[in-house]
C-alpha cells in the first residue's frame, strides 16, 4: 500500500452530498421528545413554534438513512471543506508508539470548530422558511461565531446570548461575532424574564449554557419572524455533523485505513455523534466491531455519572423534554476551561447508543487534558481547543498502551477545533494555577433532585 500522506485532503467533488441518519439503522430508537406541559410525545406543530420547519422534519426522521444536502449548503461547505484527515506522524514519534494515529481536523474555518457544519445548514433552512431573525446561546463562543458567519452569508439578523463568564474571558471571541454582524448579550441578562429571575436568585452567577438557552428561547418566542437555533444536543445537529464522519469514512476507504477505535470529545454530543455516525452504522449492521469512545470532563460527567431519564435542555425548564443522560438541568458545572463541554445533558442518540452498550465513555480531568494538549501542540503544531484536547488525551492514552503491549492499533480521533481564543485557559495551565474540580456525589444529587417526574406512556 502506498505511504499515507501527512494530510489527506479529498477533492471538492468528493465532499459528501448527503448526511447520514444513525436513527434509521438503530434497532431500538431513542424515546420520543415529550411536551413539557402534557408529557405527551411532542407533535410536529408544537416543535415548529420553536424550531425551523425543515429542522423539525429532520429531528423526527427515523427512517431515511441518507438525507440530501441542499445544493446551497453544499456550496457553502466548499468554502471550508473538505477538512483534512491528518496522520499524526509527529505525535506517534514523540509517543514512541507502534500505533497509527489519525485525526480529523475541523478547526480550519474562522469559527475554529466543527460548529459551522450545522450553522451553514440551519441558517439556510431558516432563510428558505422566510425567517428574518434567529436567536441562540453560546458557551465557549464557537457556536455563536459559526452562526454569525452563516447569518452573514444568508443575511439574517442574529442575537447571541453568551454565557457571562465566557464573554468576560473571551472578549475577542465576542468581537469576532460582532464583526460578522451578530448582537451579543452576556447571559444572564436583564432583558428577559428568565434572565431577571436567575439574576435575582444568583446575582453573582457567571451564567451557564442552560440559562443562556432559556433566554434565547424566550426572545425567539417574543420576536416576529424569529426562531431559536442551537448548536448541539439535538438530533438534527448531529445529522449535519455527520459530514465529518462521512468525509472521514471516504478518506479511510480511499487509503485503506481501518480504525480499531474512534474517539471524540463530548459536550452535547454533536461533533462526536457526527464523527462516529458512519462507523456506528457499520457496527449496528454487524460489519465492524471497532471501539467507539466518547470523552467528557470529570467536572461535568454526564454519561459516566449521570442518569438516563427525561430532562429539560435548559435551566429555566422551558425546552421540550429529551430522554438522555443528564446531570439535571439545575446542575451548574464549575468554571471548567473547556466551555463547550459544560452542558448538563447529552444528545438522545448518543445517550441511547451508550445505554445499549455500543459506545464507551470516560471522564478526564482538566490538568491532564492540558498536559495532552501541550504535547500535541508541540508535536503536531496545532494549538487545540481545550474541548478537543479531551479526545487527544484519550487517543494518547490508547497509543501509550500500544507502546506497552506492542499492538499496532489504528486510532482515529476528532480534533474538533483550535484553541486560539482559549489563551486564558492556557495561561492558567502554564502558570501552574489550574485546578481540577470533580463534583461530589452530593453535588450531583442536588442536580438530580430537580429532575422532572415524567409518567410512562
Ligand atoms: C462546541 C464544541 C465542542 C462540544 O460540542 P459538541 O456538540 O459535543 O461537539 C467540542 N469541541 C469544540 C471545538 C467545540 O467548539
Amino acid at each position: 500500500m502506498a505511504d499515507i500522506p501527512y494530510k489527506i485532503y479529498l477533492s471538492e467533488d468528493e465532499i459528501p452530498r448527503r448526511w447520514v441518519n444513525m436513527k434509521a439503522v438503530m434497532h431500538e430508537k431513542p424515546e420520543p421528545i415529550r411536551n413539557p406541559s402534557t408529557f405527551q410525545p411532542i407533535t410536529r406543530e408544537e416543535l415548529e413554534q420553536l424550531f425551523c420547519k425543515e429542522l423539525v422534519e429532520q429531528e423526527l426522521n427515523e427512517s431515511d438513512l441518507y438525507i440530501e444536502i441542499p445544493e446551497e449548503v453544499h456550496n457553502f461547505y466548499k468554502m471550508f471543506r473538505p477538512s483534512p484527515l491528518v496522520r499524526a506522524y509527529c505525535l506517534e514519534k514523540i509517543l514512541d508508539t507502534p500505533a497509527q494515529i489519525y485525526y480529523k481536523f475541523e478547526g480550519t474555518n474562522t469559527s475554529g470548530s466543527h460548529k459551522l457544519n450545522s450553522a451553514a445548514a440551519q441558517v439556510y433552512y431558516a432563510k428558505e422558511q422566510g425567517l428574518t431573525h434567529l436567536t441562540t446561546e453560546t458557551g465557549a463562543g464557537q457556536w455563536g461565531t459559526a452562526l454569525a458567519m452563516a447569518c452573514a452569508y444568508y443575511n439574517i439578523d442574529l442575537t447571541v446570548y453568551m454565557v457571562k463568564v465566557s464573554s468576560q474571558q473571551k472578549p475577542y471571541r465576542r468581537a469576532v461575532i460582532e464583526t460578522y454582524g451578530g448582537k451579543v448579550i452576556p447571559s444572564p441578562s436583564d432583558e428577559t424574564d428568565v434572565g431577571r429571575r436567575i439574576l435575582k436568585e444568583f446575582p453573582d452567577t457567571g451564567g451557564s449554557l442552560g440559562c443562556a438557552i432559556s433566554e434565547a428561547i424566550e426572545t425567539a418566542l417574543k420576536t416576529q419572524n424569529c426562531r431559536y437555533v442551537l448548536g448541539s444536543a439535538m438530533d438534527h445537529v448531529l445529522l449535519h455533523q455527520s459530514i465529518i464522519g462521512e468525509e472521514t469514512r471516504i478518506a479511510c476507504e480511499k487509503y485503506g485505513i481501518k480504525p480499531d477505535m474512534v474517539i471524540g470529545c463530548m459536550g452535547g454530543g454533536s461533533n462526536f455523534g457526527g464523527l462516529i455516525a458512519p462507523f456506528v452504522i457499520e457496527k449496528v449492521t454487524g460489519r465492524s466491531d471497532m471501539r467507539i469512545i466518547g470523552v467528557e470532563p470529570a467536572s461535568c460527567p454526564t454519561l459516566t455519572r449521570g442518569r438516563y431519564t427525561y430532562d429539560f435542555g435548559d435551566t429555566g425548564k422551558t425546552t421540550p423534554l429529551l430522554k438522555m443522560y443528564t446531570l439535571g438541568s439545575g446542575f451548574i458545572p464549575s468554571a471548567n476551561h473547556a466551555g463547550g463541554l459544560r452542558f448538563h445533558g447529552m444528545n438522545p442518540i448518543v445517550s441511547k447508543l451508550y445505554h445499549d452498550g455500543l459506545l464507551e465513555a470516560r471522564a478526564v480531568e482538566q490538568t491532564d487534558v492540558f498536559d495532552a494538549a501541550t504535547v500535541f501542540a508541540r508535536s503536531e503544531g496545532i494549538l487545540p481547543a481545550p474541548e478537543s484536547a479531551h479526545a487527544i488525551m484519550a487517543a494518547m492514552d490508547e497509543a501509550i498502551k500500544c507502546r506497552e503491549t506492542g499492538e499496532k492499533k489504528t486510532i482515529l480521533f476528532g480534533l474538533s477545533g483550535t484553541g486560539y481564543f482559549d489563551m486564558a485557559a492556557y495561561m492558567s495551565y502554564n502558570s501552574g494555577n489550574m485546578v481540577d474540580y470533580v463534583p461530589s456525589d452530593e453535588d450531583l444529587q442536588r442536580g438530580f433532585e430537580g429532575l422532572p417526574i415524567v409518567p410512562k406512556l
